[in-house]
């Protein structure tokens, strides 16, 4: 059984672990566009772009999609084994589109680990500690 401080101790850590996580995430996240192999034009920002019209896959895949097979025209989003699909081998924004995936699940991870804190807190003050 652990004591009240060794569980605060692991909890701020992990709190601290779940930070510096979306962090990288949000870093892989920052610049989509230029990694996507529908780009071309080289590094250079101001040559690069897609042709056709066309935008990222990522960008594809957020945009959704309007069925208006139903009795009322909705805006749809692709669930993840469609928006895999629209990636396909584009590597640049598969990247993306996994940190964006993991990020929503260390989001969630860091809610729990909120919640823990304040547990621990409340808890500790309760007990009249000075
Ligand atoms: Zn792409």
């Amino acid at each position: 059984m652990k004591t009240q401080e060794e569980k605060a101790l692991a909890a701020v850590i992990e709190y601290d672990r779940l930070m510096g996580a979306i962090y990288e995430c949000r870093k892989a996240i920052s610049n989509p566009a230029n990694e996507c192999d529908r780009v071309v034009g080289g590094d250079d920002p101001w040559q690069s772009h897609i042709p056709d019209g066309k935008q990222t896959h990522l960008a594809e895949v957020f945009a959704g999609y309007d069925d208006n097979d139903g009795f009322m025209p909705m805006h749809c989003h692709y669930d993840h084994s469609e928006a895999m699909e629209i990636i396909g081998e584009c590597e640049g924004c598969r990247k993306t589109f996994d940190a964006i995936q993991e990020r929503k699940r260390l989001k969630t991870s860091l809610g729990t680990i909120k919640r823990t804190i304040r547990s621990i807190a409340r808890n500790s003050t309760k007990g009249g500690a000075a």
